[in-house]
């Protein structure tokens, strides 16, 4: 596991074993998850697939131009993939005679971008859907706790496009007649198990307040090792902690401390969000599954997706440490902070 960035300003995680590669989201800009692959020893050609947890723009920032730069396919589930094509295309009113123009267009590009690689996307009802839906409620791109001016300045970076150099030539047309155009998308549903390559997948609810977030559990057959990646979640209810069960390397959000975020600068409705049974885990959530649900049998924890304005690191791993408590061992649980601005030294099983 190799996590790349981890925070409201952007998640980005590798999983890899036998020979595939996973990008678990892709909530930096193309250029910027490209420059970090390349520090932490990743090839971005040897990318199989990227998978996303939910819509949220701190997980899918530069999706749309690096899967058409790999021409990889996208794992989601079928509402999270509705919910990111309403907000990455533009909101127009279409007539029926320019929509079936875009479908042909779409479905020209897509011949020629998976030509000799992944089968075309089963995904025309979705677009189809999406497509017409234009009037449709926008989607609030949150971030984190953020608030909608922080939100916006994002946004209003990503309008600046640091990934302008990063949409490929071939698929520049295609991009620029629909933005949310992707080279293969494959569905896949919380509960059933599927497989990539080498790598099996377990996708499990969480809940957040997305359209059909997901956590994952990845097992390496060959291996019979296991990773989680569990962040995004208001709490921990049954069906996570069930999941959560045997894994060596488990990922785990550690948002805020409580204490900080009443305190903090965000606004009241904010705050009530982030702390909300679909919002973020505090520190103190976070140690309380360590301390009474956790098996106690991981290598290494992650703490993740730390919030800038709400924590310090010391405080979330204070809290980890403690929770953990005597299970600690040269050998084991080890806890570790995954970083916004870098990313980590690659763990290896
Ligand atoms: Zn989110
Ligand atoms: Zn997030």
């Amino acid at each position: 596991m190799s996590v790349l960035a981890s925070g409201s300003k952007g998640n980005c995680t590798v999983i890899t074993a036998a020979g595939t590669k996973i990008l678990v989201d892709a909530g930096l800009s193309c250029r910027e998850i490209l420059r970090r692959m390349a520090l932490a020893g990743e090839d971005p050609a040897e990318l199989t697939a990227i998978l996303i947890t939910h819509e949220h723009l701190d997980h899918v920032a530069g999706l749309a131009v690096l899967a058409r730069r790999l021409n990889v396919p996208v794992f989601f589930t079928e509402g999270t993939h509705r919910a990111w094509v309403r907000m990455t295309r533009p909101k127009q009113t279409m007539s029926y005679a320019k929509w079936l123009d875009m479908m042909q267009r779409e479905k020209e590009a897509r011949a020629v971008a998976t030509a000799n690689d992944h089968a075309p996307a089963h995904t025309v009802l979705a677009l189809m859907a999406a497509g017409i839906s234009a009037a449709a409620e926008p989607v609030d791109s949150e971030v984190d706790g953020l608030s909608s001016a922080e939100s916006m300045e994002i946004l209003a970076e990503a309008a600046v496009d640091p990934d302008e150099a990063c949409e490929p030539a071939e698929t520049k047309a295609a991009a620029k007649a629909d933005p949310a155009f992707l080279p293969a998308v494959e569905y896949f549903r919380a509960g059933q198990h599927f497989s990539i390559g080498a790598i099996d997948v377990n996708p499990f609810t969480i809940p957040h307040d997305a359209a059909d977030p997901c956590g994952f559990v990845f097992h390496a057959r060959s291996e019979s090792i296991r990773m989680a990646i569990a962040t995004d979640l208001g709490y921990i209810p049954p069906n996570v902690k069930m999941a959560l069960k045997n894994v060596d390397v488990l990922l785990l959000e550690s948002n805020h401390d409580l204490e900080m975020l009443k305190d903090g600068p965000y606004p009241w409705s904010v705050k009530q969000r982030v702390l909300s049974r679909v919002g973020h885990l505090s520190n103190h959530a976070a140690a309380e599954f360590l301390l009474k649900d956790y098996d106690g049998g991981a290598h290494t924890i992650v703490l993740g997706h730390l919030s800038e304005h709400n924590n310090l690191p010391e405080l979330a791993k204070l809290a980890a440490e403690q929770a953990v408590g005597n299970r600690m061992s040269l050998l084991g649980n080890k806890i570790v902070l995954a970083l916004q601005e870098s990313p980590l030294d690659p763990i290896c099983l």
